[in-house]
């Protein structure tokens, strides 16, 4: 942490509403306000340019969004091996940000989906949630969180779908959802 040696929390944003990583990357954007250091690893997800890609490098070397998976649909439980392999690879990604080079916020986008879909098992995110620096702020977004991560958190927020334009037939919109 910057000035003052504060504690780091690890927060969840879970739920099928809308907002979980936009939540995490408005985290982000405060936090880099203050010249705090933050790394968000995109799981399941693919190169392709998002906005928060193409702005994260305006704000680098303090931001930096690192996508992780592979473009293209994932079946929930019958994961390929390339994309548990991927998912693997992150994890390890994540470690090593713990162990050797300590941030202030690390993100972990779509965890919580990695290990629904059986990317990852649990006991393996519970293993990194344990190495977490003691000054180090840990986000893990998406829907189906663990029970057993929630119970390290000290914040959870589940976002409820009320009313949702995908229901309607509106596509993903850019610079809103991508
Ligand atoms: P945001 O990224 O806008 O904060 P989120 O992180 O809460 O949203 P996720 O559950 O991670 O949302 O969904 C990721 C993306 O999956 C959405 O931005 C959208 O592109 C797509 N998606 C989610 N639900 C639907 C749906 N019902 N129909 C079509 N696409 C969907
Ligand atoms: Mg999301």
């Amino acid at each position: 942490m910057a000035e003052d040696q504060q504690k780091g929390m690890i927060q969840v944003y879970t739920g099928d509403g809308k907002g979980k990583t936009t939540a995490a990357l408005g985290l982000a954007f405060r936090a880099v306000g203050h010249g705090h250091k933050v790394v968000m690893i995109q799981f399941m997800k693919g190169p392709e340019q998002t906005g928060e890609l193409v702005a994260a490098e305006k704000l680098a070397p303090l931001l930096m969004i690192k996508p992780m998976g592979r473009s293209g649909f994932i079946e929930k439980d019958r994961p390929d091996p390339e994309d548990r392999a991927l998912a693997l690879k992150a994890l390890d990604y994540a470690k090593e940000i713990m162990l050797d080079h300590p941030i202030d916020i690390l993100i972990l986008d779509e965890i919580n989906v990695a290990v629904s879909f059986g990317l990852l098992p649990v006991e393996a995110v519970l293993e990194l949630i344990n190495l977490k620096p003691d000054s180090m702020e840990l986000v893990l977004t998406g829907r189906y969180a663990d029970p057993m991560v929630l119970e390290k958190a000290d914040l959870v927020t589940e976002m409820k779908n009320q009313k949702h334009y995908f229901a309607q037939g509106v596509p993903d919109r850019v610079g809103i959802e991508r």
